[in-house]
Parts: C-alpha cells; structure tokens; sequence
C-alpha cells in the first residue's frame, strides 16, 4: 500500500486490529457505531483485522486491541500469540480489564456447576471468566461497559503523536457537582460514583454500577459505610461490587465480613 503523505511528508498510520475473546463484541460495535467520526479515526489508522467490519485479515499489526475476557484454555494461547505480534497491546472494556459481566459466574465458585446450568449437555468449554491481565501484559487500558469510542480515538492519536495516555484521576461526584445533577443517594439509589472513574450514568439519574473501576486511591470501605448509612443490604453493596470486576477485592473482603456477622449473631442466638 502506498505511503500516505501530507505536504510531502509521510505519514504514520499505524496498523491495528480488533480481537474479540469471551465478549458481547458490544465495545467493537461502539468503534463502527459513530459515523460521524469514522472516517476520521480511519484516517488515522490502517485497520488490519477486524471481524466485525471487515472480511480481510492479517497477522501484521502493530497494535492489538483486545475486547473480553478468557473463558478457555485456546483463548489463551490465542491471547500469548496475539502478544507477542504487537508492540501495543490494548484491553478494551470492562470485560478485558476486569473479567466484566462474564465474571459474575465466578461468584459460584463452581465453573462446573455453573456450566452444567447454562449449557446442559450441549458440549461448551467455559471456565472462569478473568481479565487478560491474568494471562498476558496489558499495555494500556480502556475502561467501560461499553467502551466509548472517543477514548479508543485518544489512545490511538496519542499513540501516533508520542503522547501519554491519561485517564481521569477524580471520582464521578466531581462531575455531579459540575453538572448539578442531584445525587443518586438523595433519590434513594446506590451509587459507587464516589470511588469509580469518569461514568455516563448518574447524568441520567442512574446510579453507577462501576464498570469503569475504582479512580485512583479509591477509598472502597468508605462507599460501603455510606451505602449502609443508607441502609442498603450487604447483598445490595455486594451486588454492586461485584457486577463488573473492578471492585472484586473489596466484594470478596464485605462477603467475608457478612459471613462472619452472621455467624456470631447466630452463636449469640440472636
Ligand atoms: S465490556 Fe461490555 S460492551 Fe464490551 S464486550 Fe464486555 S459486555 Fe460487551
Ligand atoms: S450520584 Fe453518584 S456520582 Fe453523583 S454525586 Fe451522588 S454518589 Fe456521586
């Protein structure tokens, strides 16, 4: 292909590729979705694999982003093949970054189990879901579920110019006061915005459910005393934690701590 120029100068249009793993391929969707800005992004880019747009595919990119996250073993070694192609390598959504909705299965403790009652007989291969970090390093990240587009825009201009890639380092509540949108809490909803990064839902009075995961120096026990200031259930909070992947630890750690309330309430006979 011929080198692109502008005023004689050639261009670097790097060349990438999409990989889908365990996914709803709802985050590849989010890159064809806005057309407005298509032609821009494609401008910028040399787009080499990409399943859901594009039949023509090869093994020479330079970076890979990838959506979902690893269900079995030959994803796996698709994933270490993919890594040692790219000089980049990019997880892209929820499901990448922290395992995502697919994670909630692991709350069972029992992958087994839990096939058995999604798949029956039918002869699937699905172990625990986990993000791709667990199996490959992971060079950059974009948060979401799904992904907006402008971010994967961003990551890849910055890439082209030499530029670090920078995610916001306040919590949602930041962006609430800016907006004057009323607080979740004070409509009677949960929210984890004071401990996650940059979401779209509380600005429609939504309340977050943190697929973006926790800000920088999140404080986790705080948001779980003020949920229960507000007297949502452990199961409520743990619900919340859990959903995405992002806030895993601390689901596990309030679980643990419920359990053990239980039981001594039970040994007092209370
Ligand atoms: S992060 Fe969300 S939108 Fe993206 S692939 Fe996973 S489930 Fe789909
Ligand atoms: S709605 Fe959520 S993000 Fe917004 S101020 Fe309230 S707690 Fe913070």
């Amino acid at each position: 292909m011929p080198v692109e120029k502008y005023l004689g100068v050639p261009l670097h249009r790097p060349k990438v590729a999409f990989f889908e793993f365990t996914a709803c391929e709802g985050c590849q969707l989010q890159i064809l979705n806005n057309e407005a800005t298509l032609l821009d992004f494609l401008s910028l880019v040399e787009v080499v694999s990409f399943r859901e747009a594009m039949k023509e595919s090869t093994g020479d990119y330079e970076i890979a982003f990838i959506e979902g996250s690893i269900t079995r073993a030959d994803e796996v070694k698709r994933l270490k093949d993919i890594r040692k192609k790219a000089k980049v390598l990019v997880a892209m959504g929820s499901c990448a970054c922290f395992g995502g909705v697919n994670q909630l299965k692991n709350r069972f403790n029992n992958p087994k189990w839990v096939k058995d009652q999604v798949y029956g007989k039918f002869p699937v291969e699905s172990e625990e879901a986990r993000p791709i970090e667990d199996v490959v390093t992971v060079d950059l990240k974009i948060y979401g579920c799904p992904i907006k587009k402008e971010e994967v825009e961003k990551v890849v201009t910055n890439l082209v110019l030499g530029k670090s890639v920078n995610h916001p380092k306040y919590p949602v509540c930041m962006e609430c006061m800016a907006n004057e949108n009323i607080c979740l809490y004070k409509l009677g909803e949960p929210c984890l915005g004071p401990v996650t990064r940059d979401a779209w839902c509380p600005g429609n009075r939504c309340g977050c459910w943190g697929c973006r995961g926790p800000a920088d120096a999140a404080n986790v026990e705080q948001i779980i005393s003020i949920m229960k200031e507000h007297n949502f259930s452990p199961d409520t909070i743990i619900d919340r934690l859990e959903c995405f992947g992002g806030f895993r630890e601390f689901a596990e750690e309030l679980k643990r701590k419920t359990v053990k309330a239980k039981t001594k309430k039970k040994r007092a006979g209370k």
